[in-house]
């Protein structure tokens, strides 16, 4: 670092920068040099309430906009983002160290919702029955709730927001983001892509900080709702204090995903299966795989080739062609690498160390390469815990019932997968299988946009998940309208409860 200030990441409100007036920083990393290389800003309750101020104040207007005319402001966000989303992913990378090529494939994944949202005219058709009861017509309508609150996590910086801001917006209401202060940086770069779209100021805000900022939107009587995606003590508490103070809370927690591997399953796609859905993105997925459940006899031969194609990744710096880059910070690295020392004293057999490998990047990097733990007893932390990083577990069963019986006993309930030539027995997984998504001979099965993310059990609290058709029940609010147009034979006195 040289003796200069840092650039210190500002909030967005009112459609354009705003310094924070709080006081208060927290350093921000370049992952793979391991050196901090700018600062955020931590608001304060009334830098939280000026955000959500703006956001109220541009509410009524928006939500009046035609909503073709809201739909073709997300559509020019999509063109723009389309163009320019190299930008987006050289500022993830620089922040949270993923590699440039899935940084570019977290957007895309991103644009899907947004594409989603293009097309909301469709979703957000009221019905309507006609005639219901003599000379009334029934019919149903969906309107914005107001300002939404979002508050997001490090390891997707756009496209755990894009889960939502997108039908959010297209459904009227207006946003107020609390990214993560590990990685802000693409929270203001997709508020200035907003405003260079038509967005009107107020519409889509963005205030940094920490659990004061959080804590600022859970009690803050204007904010209608709150989609949190994070931990899952975080999660829970955001969805006990979210509710408490009567707003609509979707809180996705943490994970731990077991992939199935049967017998009859073609050994080799599972293999590569196994460690691009373990170590991709270093491991900080919450659809990654943790835990390679091996149904017997199948462990010794699927460890080996496991074991053999991560002795063919490049782990880097990752705006050099690198497979894998560091961790998001060295405390983070830090706790993920003592979890080998853990599964050693378990009993476990530690397949391939991490600790050990050698890196094309910055000496000081927050690395850990992947490591893979065979024989995990699955009364060890390293089993019973989320670790968040690039070290894939695998356990032993006897039997598929076993393997399910496992999963089920967990207190995640995230994804999972089967990998398997049977297809009787993946449908009894699908129906058995006590987890919010699931894939069949697919390791991370992040459904698309038109479909709903969430998981089950801890991994989700509140009954909604993110984007498709739960994602606009969630940011509208439903009315129904009981009509009759005068008809003179209909008049009369009458105080019974109205009836058929
Ligand atoms: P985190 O829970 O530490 O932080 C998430 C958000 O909560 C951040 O914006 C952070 O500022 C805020 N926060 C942190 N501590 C807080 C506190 N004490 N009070 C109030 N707010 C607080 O999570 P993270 O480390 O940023 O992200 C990784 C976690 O997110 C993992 O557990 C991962 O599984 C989970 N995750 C889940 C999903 C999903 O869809 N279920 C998706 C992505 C990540």
């Amino acid at each position: 670092m040289t003796n200069a200030e840092p650039q210190v990441v500002p909030h967005w409100i009112d459609g354009r920068e705003q310094e924070s007036t709080s006081g208060r920083t927290a350093p921000v990393y370049d992952p793979a040099l391991g050196v901090e290389t700018k600062r955020v800003a931590l608001a304060n309750r009334a830098e939280v309430d000026a955000a959500v101020a703006s956001a109220r104040a541009a509410f009524p207007a928006w939500a009046e906009t035609s909503l073709a005319r809201r739909q073709a402001v997300v559509f020019r966000f999509r063109e723009l983002l389309e163009a320019r989303k190299s930008e987006l992913a050289e500022i993830i990378t620089s922040e949270h160290g993923k590699v440039l090529s899935d940084a570019l494939g977290e957007i895309s994944r991103g644009q899907e919702v947004v594409e989603f949202a293009c097309g909301l005219a469709h979703h957000l058709k009221g019905e309507f029955s006609e005639q219901a009861s003599s000379g009334i017509d029934v019919y149903s309508i969906r309107q914005p709730l107001g300002v939404v609150g979002i508050i997001s996590p490090f390891n997707f910086p756009a496209m755990v927001p894009a889960w939502f801001f997108p039908i959010a917006i297209a459904a009227g209401n207006t946003v107020v983001l609390k990214p993560s202060e590990k990685d802000p940086s693409a929270a203001l770069w997709l508020a200035r892509l907003w405003k260079e779209a038509g967005l009107p100021d107020g519409v889509f805000t963005v205030v940094n900080g920490d659990k004061e900022a959080v804590d600022g939107l859970l009690e803050h009587p204007e904010v209608r709702s709150i989609s949190f995606v994070g931990s899952t003590p975080i999660a829970r508490y955001v969805y006990e204090n979210g509710t408490r103070n009567g707003k609509r809370v979707q809180a996705l927690g943490g994970a731990k995903n077991h992939m199935l591997v049967l017998p009859d399953a073609d050994l080799d796609l599972t293999a590569d299966s196994a460690v691009n859905a373990g170590f991709g993105s270093a491991g900080e997925r919450c659809m990654a795989i943790s835990v390679v459940v091996a149904v017997e006899p199948v462990a010794d031969e699927l460890v080996a080739k496991i074991k053999d194609r991560i002795g063919g990744l490049k782990i880097g710096d990752g705006r050099r062609g690198c497979d894998m880059g560091p961790l998001v910070t060295r405390e983070h690295r830090d706790k993920v690498a003592s979890y080998i020392d853990v599964a050693a004293a378990d009993g476990a057999s530690v397949v391939v160390d991490g600790r050990e490998v050698e890196v094309d990047g910055e000496e000081d990097g927050f690395w850990l390469g992947p490591t893979l733990i065979d024989k995990v007893p699955t009364t060890s932390r390293v089993y019973t815990e989320e670790i968040f990083g690039p070290v894939l577990s695998v356990v032993r069963v006897p039997s598929f019932e076993a393997g399910i019986e496992l999963i089920n006993r967990g207190a995640f309930g995230n994804g999972t997968a089967i990998f398997t030539n049977d297809g009787g027995a993946a449908r009894r997984f699908q129906r058995e299988v006590q987890v919010g998504m699931i894939g069949i001979n697919v390791p991370i099965p992040v459904p698309v946009a038109t479909f709903s993310f969430g998981g089950w059990r801890d991994s989700l609290f509140g009954d909604t998940k993110a984007h498709g058709a739960e994602g606009v029940r969630f940011f509208t609010q439903l009315k129904a309208v009981t009509s009759r147009w005068l008809d003179p034979s209909h008049g009369g006195i009458n105080l019974g409860f109205p009836q058929n």
